[in-house]
């Protein structure tokens, strides 16, 4: 490494990372629709094969929520890179670790306020990690 460890921070561009993670995810999210109506064409349209569409639909819709959640985070992100309170965890507003930046650059929440989350939403006590900020 040339790196130095001094108590300057490395400059990351997190703005061209997560605007690059977001043209990907919106790239797949066209490839995954492209594929599905090639998909369609070769599914008979006999009554029996209904169910088996639904269920793909039900598939592709899911993964797509997932991929727009996902944007969103990214869009949030860049939103604190402009409002200067991107890497700041939003619950204990202590900075993220670089690490996990790196990891996660749309990280909303250090290591340990994610877990808590994590914690609560599997136990039903919170839906996701949304309500804890919006409300
Ligand atoms: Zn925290």
């Amino acid at each position: 490494m040339s790196v130095k460890n001094g108590p300057k921070p490395k400059h990351v561009d997190y703005r061209g990372i997560l605007e690059a993670k977001a043209a990907e995810v919106r790239r797949s999210m066209s490839a995954q629709k492209a594929a599905q109506v090639v998909a369609r064409l070769d599914i008979p349209s006999d009554e029996g094969d209904l169910s088996q569409q639904h269920h793909e639909e039900w598939i592709f819709l899911n993964r797509n929520s997932i991929d727009m959640k996902l944007l969103r985070e990214i869009a949030d992100a860049l939103h604190r890179l402009d409002t200067k309170t991107y890497g700041i965890c939003l619950e204990c507003e202590e900075p993220i670790s670089p690490k996990r930046l790196d990891a996660v650059p749309w990280a909303r929440y250090c290591v340990s306020c994610q877990e808590k989350i994590s914690a609560r939403i599997a136990e039903g006590e919170i839906v996701d990690e949304y309500q804890v900020v919006d409300r």
